[in-house]
């Protein structure tokens, strides 16, 4: 079976953990937002790849959910004595080697996708991963504060400003130019099922499928999402400032009508939503909470058993 799964940082590496063991001859190839890339102290960092990537390969610090275990931060103080910042980005030692390796075959010529393979033949994540594209896309959110009406990048208002500045709008800047990275859309053609994992609906899925061609291709195929809303509230995170920023509430049923129609075949929603219904979506609810390996590999189960569900209806219809 071949599985395509958008990702984004921390939701979506749970739960391609999780997938990973209830699916383990699939062949999964993971679409990795890079919509929240930055440049900092002249280093290229990859967030939500590198999430994906020490998540599977073992070298993630688990209770935080990013950056690596048994990390120090030498560098970063050695930085601030300097006066050099940002300070608010927490850039560990061990994850600053993988910025240096990313940026110095960057500007060697070598495109995102190509790095990330490389960084990839170190972790071995178990599953094929991909930037959405090769070309920079990045998210930028519009405030207004006592300094008036700005964009800022998305890191500065989620990790500086914890969101707590209402976002005006949030835009992936460079999206509508960007093309797919190599293979993106072959692998999509080729899969079975595309799975969205409960990663953000805008800044991570949104932003994968702002790539010209993605959701189209996305569209072609039996889609089905894990809602990262539970009761009304994001599980972890500040996702509900992202929908508000998009005129979307956060609900379950909300984020599903969000995608748009024809996008999702099936939606799984905790028990605490058990009553949603989406038009034109299979519905199912079960625990969604990613509490440990088990309980994510059930849901990821759960949701590959959707999309045989759903996909044997179209065949009987
Ligand atoms: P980020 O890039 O690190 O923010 O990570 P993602 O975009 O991949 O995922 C963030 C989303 O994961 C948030 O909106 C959370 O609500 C959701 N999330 C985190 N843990 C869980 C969980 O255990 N269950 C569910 N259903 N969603 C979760
Ligand atoms: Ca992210």
């Amino acid at each position: 079976m071949k599985i395509v799964c958008l990702a984004g940082g921390i939701g979506g590496a749970r739960f391609l953990r999780g997938l990973r063991t209830a699916a383990p001859e699939a062949e999964i190839t993971v679409i990795g937002n890079t919509g929240d890339d930055i440049s900092l102290f002249g280093l290229r960092v990859c967030p939500d790849l590198d999430t994906v990537m020490y998540t599977l390969g073992g070298g993630i610090n688990e209770e935080q959910g990013w950056g690596r275990a048994a990390e120090t931060f030498t560098v970063k103080e050695e930085l601030a004595a300097y006066g050099v910042g940002p300070e608010w980005f927490g850039l560990g030692d061990r994850d600053f080697a993988t910025h240096i390796v990313r940026t110095q075959m960057l500007e060697a010529g070598y495109p995102l996708s190509a790095v990330t393979e490389a960084l990839c033949d170190r972790w071995k994540p178990g599953v094929r991963l991909i930037p959405m594209t090769d070309d920079q896309v990045e998210t930028h959110v519009v405030i207004e504060d006592d300094r008036g009406r700005r964009a800022i990048h998305f890191q500065e208002w989620w990790v500086r400003l914890r969101a707590s500045v209402p976002a005006l709008s949030i835009t992936a800047v460079g999206a509508e130019k960007s093309k797919p990275a190599p293979g993106v859309l072959a692998a999509i053609e080729a899969a079975d099922v595309v799975l969205f994992p409960p990663s953000n609906p805008v800044v991570s899925i949104g932003t994968i499928l702002a790539v010209p061609g993605i959701r189209d291709a996305v569209a072609a195929k039996t889609v089905v999402g894990v809602s990262p809303i539970i009761g009304g509230a994001p599980v972890r995170g500040m996702a509900d400032a992202c929908l508000k920023a998009i005129g979307v509430e956060t609900s379950a049923r909300a984020v599903a009508e969000s995608y748009g129609l024809g996008l999702l075949d099936g939606w799984l929603v905790d028990e605490a939503d058990a009553d949603v219904r989406v038009e034109g979506i299979e519905v199912r609810s079960r625990p969604l909470l990613m509490s440990d390996a088990v309980a994510t590999a059930d849901i990821a189960r759960a949701a590959l058993g959707l999309a045989a569900e759903v996909q044997r209806a179209e065949d009987a219809g």
